[in-house]
């Protein structure tokens, strides 16, 4: 399955970027709340700002900076971040294969939120960018 990746819960305050650094176009962002801002970096940990987003305030508000956060518009469904060896607690889906709580859709084997319907993830994904 190739689409756009969604992170989900299993990201809350882990956050150690392992999928920043392998995404080709940085649109995995993170949320500064002293600038109300989302930034990518060029590399993880590098300070380096690649591209910035205003974020969506009711969106942002329900879990702020415990998490990243994909840029669907800009995603290219190259399937790097989603790759099992990636991140560590197995936060990632390809978008139409978030599991809803329903044995039809498997989990990641590392995700330690098994058996969640995590599809509210998708659409915050979309609600945090305000533009
Ligand atoms: S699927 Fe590719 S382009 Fe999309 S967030 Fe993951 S690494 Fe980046
Ligand atoms: S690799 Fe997983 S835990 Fe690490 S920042 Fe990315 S989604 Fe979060």
């Amino acid at each position: 399955m190739s689409g756009l990746a969604i992170i989900t819960e299993a990201c809350i305050d882990v956050k150690d970027r392992a999928c920043v650094d392998v995404c080709p176009v940085q649109c995995i962002y993170e949320f500064d709340p002293n600038k109300n801002m989302l930034f990518s970096e060029a590399e993880a940990g590098s300070g380096v700002t690649e591209n910035t987003h205003t974020a969506n305030a009711d969106a942002i508000g329900i879990f702020g900076d415990s998490l990243l956060y994909v840029n669907t518009d800009e995603c290219t469904s190259c399937t790097a971040c989603y790759e099992p060896d990636v991140c560590p607690v197995g936060a990632i889906y390809s978008e139409e294969v978030v599991p809803d709580g329903t044995s039809a859709k498997p989990y990641n084997s590392t995700d330690p939120n098994k058996n969640h319907d995590h599809t509210f993830f998708i659409q915050l994904s979309r609600d945090v960018f305000a533009d």
